[in-house]
């Protein structure tokens, strides 16, 4: 029954990210079969890695701390620059290596990004991000209200970058914080060059390893 109740979840946030990204964009995108099916594919293995993580919580071998204080914010900052780091260094060897043309390319056929595209991922690619944040909350017990809010970010992020325009003004996104933050822009700019622009939630990784495109 969990699986369902899980599987459901997935899916719901799947349906929430197609609609938002229709309704900024105001006209809706036509997708394909083939990008339908590897969206379902990408839903079942997150279902399997939520159940995996909901299991690991359950035998004792994650630790989630429920109380409100100070760790909502700490745990959360800890979860959204740790798992930027992580992503940022598998995107780059994914693209560095054999594994762009085996595992990554089919994120890449996208030129110009739409919302869908945030699911359209090769399985192993999948597991790998599924498997860094398992990794994270078996390291260390985290806040469940950071959890949250970092979920909710993550999907938001994901969002953003391929919503295929950009919904923030230039003077919005040259702001003193919002400028090392990933937007839409940053993340549309690696589908049409490779070559820049590897990290996901900030700019920060790509600004220190030179490979930031302004
Ligand atoms: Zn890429
Ligand atoms: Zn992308």
């Amino acid at each position: 029954m969990l699986w369902l109740l899980f599987l459901a979840e997935n899916a719901a946030i799947t349906f929430l990210v197609l609609y938002t990204g229709r309704l900024v964009q105001g006209r809706p995108y036509v997708y394909t079969r083939r990008e339908w099916g590897i969206c379902a594919v990408t839903n079942m293995l997150n279902t399997v890695v939520t159940y995996a993580g909901f299991w690991m919580w359950k035998e004792g071998w994650i630790t989630i701390t429920m109380n409100i204080s100070w760790k909502v914010i700490t745990d959360f900052l800890l979860l959204f620059f740790a798992m930027d780091l992580l992503m940022f260094v598998f995107h780059f060897i994914i693209h560095k290596t054999f594994l762009f043309k085996i595992v990554h390319q089919l994120h890449h056929e996208a030129v110009h990004p739409k919302p869908i595209d945030l699911f359209i991922l090769h399985p192993v690619e999948t597991m790998a991000f599924g498997g860094m944040w398992l990794a994270l909350l078996l390291l260390y017990p985290f806040n469940i209200y950071a959890i949250v809010i970092y979920l909710v970010v993550n999907v938001v992020f994901g969002l953003t970058g391929h919503l295929g325009m950009e919904p923030l003004p230039a003077a919005v996104r040259n702001l003193p914080v919002v400028r090392y933050l990933g937007t839409s822009t940053f993340h549309h700019d690696h589908h049409q060059d490779v070559q820049y622009n590897f990290g996901f939630y900030t700019s920060i990784w790509d600004r220190l390893f030179g490979t930031h495109k302004h």
